[in-house]
């Protein structure tokens, strides 16, 4: 790709427990029939004034920022950022960016690459141009803004940081998963990098697509200057809009309708208390543990998942669990559709799951099969399995019995298995693993009927 530096400005919806906006009591609920949620001050009517900042989008923000290894300001300034759109009847958005700028969180860093820094602001409301129709359910909606150092050098680094960024921040669940994420990015190519920003570029495929075609462009170019361009998904290409405005056009001057705010360092200190270690950390103490990398990696992104493991692997061997957890837990909430969220499984049935298995106390085809109880409706498996019979089948000569009959039965696969093909096995296997329901252990049926056809 040459000598490329990318920067990144994401916006990402907070994900609030409280559902409200960020200066009044609106609830936040973007399936809701437009202009249903609004009130005075979400719609900058005269005389209106914002409420304090909500605490959530607050507090959201500062976890944030520690997860990101932001130092964390002890003061909060809200600005008027003006601009005059229909999408804002005040003709300013109520940010933390700007000239006189204090944002919550600076100087991270994030799997090698600098965050510049963090800060909140109001999502301004939602305007049709076709229609000309303006919904104000979103606007007041607190986002975060997460600006990174120009340090990606390729599409693909701009890829898998971008995952794994969401993967984090949906560990400490801070921001709204389905809303999707907004982003600005910034491309700039050798000798002289030039910057061009690229605005509104909504998705990750979306953001590399833009990347690559502005380095084209810019290598193409013989005159390059400082501008912004906007993304056009439908043609895949970026197209000119201004040259790069300077902070002034904004005229930024703070909010003189809200305080400003302190944070008070021990709420700073209870916060980073109650901060997850993150999935890369997760990831390489798994692999520590001897789980296989793709195993490992796969728990990792996923806190839900991750959490139940580290119960399980108080008792059961990690390597052992973490196999049955990518393939068959896995598999099992993705058949049920279900979100991790959802989940109604008491860990000490998923324990005692894994421990009928790993003691072969019930065949793996019988636990599987109630896998999806035990994740759905919290099913007492030991109970179950006790209440039901479906104990397995440890007596040696009943299963030497059942395999006899099976080899009766299956005459035509004892033969193509004597003449070499090894799967005929298979279908003498299922018939004993029909006729005990699934109590027999495969694996001992099979090492039994060879023992007895030789
Ligand atoms: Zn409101």
């Amino acid at each position: 790709m040459g000598d490329v530096k990318i920067g990144l400005e994401i916006h990402g919806y907070l994900n609030m427990e409280n559902k409200r906006k960020l200066f009044c009591n609106c609830k936040i609920d973007s399936n809701a029939k437009p202009n249903t949620n609004i009130c005075p001050t979400c719609t900058s009517q005269p005389g209106s004034k914002p409420m304090l900042p909500n605490n959530d989008a607050v507090e959201k923000i500062i976890s944030i920022g520690l997860m990101l290894g932001c130092k964390i300001n002890n003061l909060l300034i809200f600005q008027r950022k003006h601009y005059s759109w229909p999408d804002l009847p005040s003709g300013y958005q109520r940010t933390m960016s700007g000239s006189f700028g204090m944002p919550v969180g600076l100087n991270g860093e994030f799997l090698g690459i600098g965050i510049e820094e963090i800060h909140l602001e109001e999502d301004p409301a939602r305007w049709d141009p076709i229609s000309g129709k303006v919904d104000y359910n979103r606007s007041g909606f607190p986002l975060v803004e997460i600006v990174t150092k120009p340090d990606f050098k390729s599409t693909s680094e701009v890829q898998t940081w971008l995952k794994t960024l969401l993967t984090t921040l949906s560990y400490i669940r801070a921001v709204d998963k389905t809303a999707g994420i907004k982003c600005d990015v910034n491309v700039s190519i050798a000798p002289n990098f030039i910057r061009t920003e690229v605005k509104n570029v909504n998705s990750i495929s979306s953001i590399l697509k833009a990347i690559n075609f502005e380095v084209e462009r810019q290598k193409k170019e013989k005159n390059n200057f400082q501008q912004t361009r906007a993304w056009d998904d439908s043609i895949g290409e970026t197209l000119f809009m201004r040259s790069k405005e300077s902070a002034q056009d904004y005229m930024f001057i703070p909010e003189p309708d809200l305080p400003v705010i302190n944070i008070d360092p021990l709420l700073v200190k209870k916060i980073a208390l109650m901060i997850p270690e993150k999935p890369s950390e997760k990831f390489m103490r798994y692999k520590k543990m001897g789980v296989d990398k793709t195993d490992a990696k796969t728990i990792s992104s996923e806190i839900v998942l991750a959490e139940l493991f580290e119960e399980v692997v108080k008792k059961i061997n990690p390597v052992f669990a973490s196999k049955w957890f990518r393939r068959d837990v896995i598999a099992a909430i993705n058949n049920l559709g279900m979100d991790y969220d959802d989940l109604k499984v008491d860990v000490s049935n998923l324990v005692d799951w894994f421990e009928l298995l790993q003691d072969k106390k019930a065949s793996p085809v019988v636990l599987k099969e109630l896998l999806p109880k035990l994740l759905k409706e919290n099913l007492n498996i030991k109970q179950y399995i006790e209440e039901q019979g479906l104990e397995s089948l440890s007596d040696m000569d009943e299963l030497e019995s059942f395999c006899k009959e099976a080899i009766l039965a299956k005459k035509e696969a004892v033969l193509d298995f004597k003449s070499g093909n090894e799967k005929a096995i298979n279908s003498i296997i299922g018939f004993v693993m029909a006729k005990t329901q699934g109590k027999a252990d495969p694996n001992k049926v099979n090492s039994i009927i060879k023992k007895l056809i030789k």
